[in-house]
């Protein structure tokens, strides 16, 4: 090639990247943030998709665990689950994971115990071990990287709580300037801890978004603890027409009370939020009539 060539192809080049303009996050296909409540009834289940990493914090009652198997795969396509968090051994978290488990390999499998008189989590149990893999119990504290997001486990910070809820793993999740706070079922007694290990700076605890404890009920989301997360958005996991009144109205005045907008998965159906690292967005997923 002629040295003019050369430098007409040169020039070349740098026009074409100066049209293209700055890439941007989404435009790098793998770089991307995404968290999946999953409209699993009275139930919790929510995925988090970060830079091509797959987390997921439990995955609903067993009855509806084939709904989340076929979004993991047909949804999403996921082929590998990279962290899973059983956030406590309760049928309505811990119950799909077996079969998620049964359907994908995993990576890390976290659990705040690693043995509970049920069934459901005596299936999980054998799964995560058919999987070669064994439960691995947190400290308050520990940390690890999903893709560029970063999480840390709140919890446990107690293990004598008379509440199975209280004893749920917390989790934070921070992307760019952008953060998640995952509260499981925790309920009154570990807010409490969790505010006081906040005071104490032992983690920040300040989010964007709140998945609001034990699927809104009354004794959960207490006025400390949103006061020191100060959330911009709220999302409740919860059944449509469940037996219990939830979400209770009082939590919905306390969101309210603290400007954060609420999603709700058994009025929205599958609830999913995007961050680019500054700024975050939601898209509802309309709800199947036929499904719970
Ligand atoms: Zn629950």
């Amino acid at each position: 090639m002629r040295r003019t060539q050369r430098i007409g192809l040169v020039i070349f080049i740098l026009l074409a990247l100066v049209l293209a303009g700055p890439v941007s996050l989404a435009d790098q296909g793998a770089q991307r943030f995404e968290v999946h409540f999953l409209d699993v009834g009275q139930a919790d289940c929510a995925v988090i998709l970060s830079d091509g990493r797959v987390m997921m914090i439990d995955g609903g009652e067993a009855a509806g665990s084939g709904l989340v198997v076929t979004y993991l795969r047909d949804v999403l396509h996921v082929s590998h689950i990279d962290v899973m968090v059983s956030t406590h051994p309760h049928d309505d978290h811990a119950g799909g994971l077996c079969a998620v488990l049964g359907e994908f390999t995993v990576g890390e499998v976290f659990s705040p115990v690693t043995e509970y008189a049920s069934e459901v989590f005596d299936a999980f149990l054998r799964q995560v071990g058919m999987r070669g893999r064994s439960l691995r119990v947190p400290e308050a504290g520990d940390s690890f990287s999903l893709g560029s997001a970063w999480v840390q486990f709140l919890t446990p910070l107690r293990a004598d709580y008379p509440l199975e809820n209280d004893r749920s793993l917390v989790l934070r999740v921070t992307y760019g300037a952008t953060s998640f706070l995952f509260m499981a079922d925790a309920e009154q007694g570990a807010e409490e801890d969790i505010v006081r290990a906040g005071l104490e700076k032992r983690y920040e605890l300040r989010s964007d978004v709140i998945k609001a404890g034990h699927h809104g009920w009354g004794t959960s989301t207490t006025p400390g603890l949103l006061e020191a997360v100060r959330p911009k958005y709220a999302v409740i996991s919860v059944g449509e027409k469940n037996n219990s009144y939830l979400p209770f109205l009082d939590v919905l005045a306390r969101l309210s009370a603290v400007q954060a907008r609420i999603f709700r998965t058994d009025i929205m159906g599958n609830v999913v939020c995007f961050s680019d690292g500054e700024r975050i967005s939601f898209r509802i997923e309309k709800k199947d009539p036929n499904l719970f």
